[in-house]
């Protein structure tokens, strides 16, 4: 028995997706293999930002306290 579909990431948007043969032509579609791979539409772009080695709440708790620092030191320029 001949493979006619396979699982992989899309090369262009990185969704899962399932290629299929029929008629000797691959085709892509979506994970659940019913319907044609709409590339990039379902899909969040890849993250453009550089990987942090902290989580977007770690980042925040880090910027809010960084500025609690940062106040706490003006107010003591001040006194
Ligand atoms: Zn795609």
């Amino acid at each position: 028995m001949t493979q006619t579909q396979y699982a992989k990431a899309c090369n262009k948007c990185g969704q899962p997706i399932l290629m299929k043969q029929s008629g000797g032509k691959w085709a892509a579609y979506e994970a659940d293999g019913l319907n044609s791979h709409a590339c990039g539409q379902n899909s969040k772009p890849a993250p453009a930002k550089p990987t942090s080695i902290f989580t977007a709440e770690q980042e925040t708790e880090i910027k809010r306290l960084a500025v609690e620092a940062f106040r706490a030191k003006i107010m003591e320029a001040k006194n």
